[in-house]
């Protein structure tokens, strides 16, 4: 039979209205609207993309955005005077710099620099640590989006095994503590990995962000695993896929999430509840 579609769609619509809710209990409150500056450095289309989403989803959610366009030239030094005139500024909760960055900037320079407190991406080392420690703040988008998923379909990641493929600073490594923190027993695969076949057989929870079209296997699969997908690939005529060969492993998963609509709208949808979460911190 068939593994069962998890809506991603549909769970983050709920997370979304839920959000909204927090937030008109702030303003009845007597409380400001929760506000995210939302950073673009130059033109790159995906992230134009993401950044329209995100304004979007913001609106709907009833957050202020503060945007700032910047050109592709922008000099590190601005772009980090920008982010402590922001860290400084107390009618702002959030500060999100859209990944990637131009070849001038230092990435991990600027995630550095915003103050942990409004790091509503959670890439910061201080609530990456939090989260090692079991003492999560703001946790990253992603691989929280991940755990409200599973949350809403009644899957219980406590005594399973997961396998996670991907073991980036982003997503997989985040994940992996999560996964922990919800008391699964967690297996980080990367490209270093020997047996990477055996090691996914073993899951009960498979989470794929590797970045490479259909690379996970269906014949990999233990019959009734739980297939999580968080891969956007954009093939060469311009569709969309996941890091894992959908179709057959549909036949074998129990759950399965769709690419799109399933892993995306919940980074969103979580940021918003990250920005909320932020403000609710702050004041
Ligand atoms: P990265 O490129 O930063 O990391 C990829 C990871 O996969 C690395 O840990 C790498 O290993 C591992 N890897 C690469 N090749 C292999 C291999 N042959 N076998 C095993 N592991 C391998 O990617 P991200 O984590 O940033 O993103 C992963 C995917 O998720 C992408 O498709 C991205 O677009 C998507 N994404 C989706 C989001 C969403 O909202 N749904 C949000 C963020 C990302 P190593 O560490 O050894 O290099």
């Amino acid at each position: 039979m068939a593994a069962q579609l998890i809506d991603g769609k549909a769970v983050a619509e709920t997370l979304i209205n839920r959000v909204r809710e927090g937030v008109d209990a702030r303003v009845a409150a007597g409380k400001r609207a929760p506000a995210l500056a939302v950073i673009l450095v130059g033109d790159d289309p995906a992230s134009g993309i993401y950044v329209k989403n995100k304004k979007r989803s913001c609106e709907k959610a009833g957050i202020r955005s503060v945007a700032y366009d910047l050109p592709g030239s922008t000099s590190q030094e601005e772009l980090l005077a920008i982010i402590d005139q922001l860290n400084a500024d107390d009618s702002v909760d959030g500060i999100l710099v859209q990944l990637p960055l131009p070849k001038q900037i230092d990435p991990q320079l600027v995630i550095e620099r915003i103050n942990p407190k409004k790091d509503v991406d959670g890439f910061h080392p201080y609530n990456m640590g939090r989260l090692a420690v079991k003492m999560p703040l703001l946790r990253p988008c992603t691989p929280r989006g991940v755990m409200t998923l599973l949350e809403e379909y009644g899957i219980d990641p406590k005594g399973k095994n997961v396998v996670i493929v991907g073991a980036s600073n982003i997503v997989g490594r985040p994940q992996a503590l999560e996964m922990l923190l919800a008391r699964a027993t967690v297996t980080v695969c990367h490209s270093a990995t020997a047996d990477l076949a055996a090691e996914v057989g073993r899951a009960d929870i498979v989470v794929a962000a590797v970045g490479k079209p259909k690379f996970v296997k269906a014949e990999w699969l233990k019959p009734g695993a739980v297939v999580i997908d968080v891969g956007i690939n954009r093939l060469a005529d311009g569709s969309i896929c996941g890091d894992v060969d959908f179709a057959p492993a549909r036949d074998i998963a129990s759950f399965i999430t769709p690419v799109p609509g399933g892993v995306g709208p919940m980074t969103v949808a979580t940021l918003l509840q990250n920005t909320l979460d932020s403000a609710n911190l702050n004041a």
